[in-house]
């Protein structure tokens, strides 16, 4: 008699586990395996990018989807106690890099380097291509970056004319953007998985348009761009947006966009980033398009992530005002990115 209530028992809690998990895994998902994720943060190059606010996001954003397994690691600075930061890079099917600082110990981009090379992948959101300027394998794998002393050494210029892919190596230092505003970002590789099926132009919300980027651009395919508008202290070039690289056997997806949680709740960002990361991971993207992706003239955001940052929810806006000295020369501070 023990032994068959310990049954029961024992059926009650496997039912629970299992509807609980049919609870938060949508149905069509749930005889997957879910891809293992590591999301890293842990630093950046200042307050103006804050990752215990926008990891929070990232996670949700892939979770979400019923498709990832999500582990948070939050590695040390440069200059930190390296001593317990030891990640098991080959445990991951994809890394999302939501971190930023100057360098890495050598036995640790050494293995990061195997991984990515032997068939790990990547991808890297916003901040994260200012980190790393000096390590080339880094740089190779974002393809271009900005700030951090990054100049014409790290390679020309690349961006958009004439519809094609074109680059300039002028000197001169590398990462600029205006002010926080909605743009456009036109698609420029529309059969590729990620953006299959979405439409040619869409309304980003409001977000750091980032111009001037450098890098060796190798094995790089841009898959999409914005005009960087020079009434918004733009270049006046289509700057690129949205790429996909490789480095050895990996994937890498790299998108610029995402300066903060308000920027994250992008319907167009979070779509694009939940295609990349499955595509990073496998090479395919099986996820539908929202109905309510944006359209070429209207923004879409999501109340329920934007609110993650509280400031959203005590009314601020979502658009922060310039400093006056900066409205009147429409100058973006030089230290935010
Ligand atoms: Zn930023």
């Amino acid at each position: 008699m023990k032994l068959s209530r310990h049954a029961t028992l024992l059926a009650c809690v496997l039912f629970t586990a299992l509807f609980s998990s049919a609870q938060t895994v949508p149905a069509h998902r749930a005889h997957h395996a879910l891809i293992p994720v590591m999301l890293l943060d842990g630093a950046s190059g200042g307050p103006y990018h804050n990752w215990q606010l926008t990891t929070p996001v990232l996670r949700e954003a892939l979770e979400e989807t019923g498709l990832f397994q999500v582990t948070v690691l939050s590695a040390p600075a440069a200059g930190g106690d390296f001593s317990q930061f030891k990640p098991d890079f080959s445990h991951y099917k994809v890394i999302v890099s939501n971190y930023d600082t100057e360098d890495w110990p050598a036995d640790l981009r050494t293995q990061f380097e195997s991984y990515i090379r032997n068939g790990g992948s990547l991808v890297v959101v916003h901040a994260a291509d200012n980190a790393f300027p000096r390590w080339p394998a880094y740089n190779e794998m974002i393809g271009i970056g900005g700030w951090r002393g990054r100049n014409e050494l790290s390679g020309p210029h690349w961006y958009f004319e004439n519809g094609k892919l074109t680059s300039d190596t002028l000197p001169g230092s590398a990462g600029m953007h205006g002010a926080r505003l909605p743009f456009q970002v036109v698609t420029r590789a529309p059969q590729h998985p990620i953006l299959r099926g979405l439409p040619p132009v869409w309304m980003h919300t409001n977000d750091e348009l980032y111009g001037t980027l450098r890098g060796p651009g190798k094995n790089m395919t841009v898959l999409a761009t914005a005009h960087s508008d020079p009434q918004n202290k733009g270049t006046g070039h289509d700057e690129p947006m949205l790429m996909v690289l490789q480095y050895g056997k990996g994937r890498i997806f790299h998108t610029t966009l995402g300066h903060d949680v308000f920027a994250m709740s992008c319907v167009g960002f979070l779509t694009i980033f939940q295609r990349g990361t499955e595509w990073a991971a496998t090479g395919k993207v099986t996820q539908p398009v929202p109905a309510n992706f944006p359209t070429a003239t209207s923004v879409s955001y999501r109340v329920d992530l934007a609110e993650m940052d509280p400031a959203f929810l005590h009314g601020a806006s979502p658009v922060v005002p310039l400093p006056k000295a900066v409205k009147s020369s429409a100058t973006a501070p030089a230290d935010k990115h």
